[in-house]
């Protein structure tokens, strides 16, 4: 009320999550702006499971996926993946 509403209004509007203090977390370096995935909620979570489940259905080869995240804050940092390397040889092998 009777307050000005500009575009940080609805920058925490559309984004709950984000909390005041500095933009980058201390312990990963992440940019909080960002609609970062994070592990310790259950519907990210589910997120990051179903993309492992389409990528481990697309490439046979690949034995597993880890979804790396930050122990302190939970935010999901990158996806490693587990090569099957006698396997790919063979796909290269056959490829030719
Ligand atoms: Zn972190």
């Amino acid at each position: 009320m009777n307050k000005p509403i500009d575009r940080n209004y609805f920058k925490k509007k559309n984004n709950p999550r984000s909390k005041k203090g500095p933009r980058f977390t201390k312990c990963c370096g992440q940019d909080k702006d960002l609609d970062n995935l994070n592990v310790n909620y259950s519907e990210d979570w589910k997120l990051i499971e179903n993309h492992i489940e389409r990528h481990l259905r697309e490439y046979t080869k690949h034995i597993s996926v880890t979804p790396v995240s930050c122990e302190q804050c939970g935010i999901f940092l990158e996806y490693v993946t587990e090569i099957d390397i006698d396997k790919t040889l063979g796909f290269y092998e056959k490829a030719d």
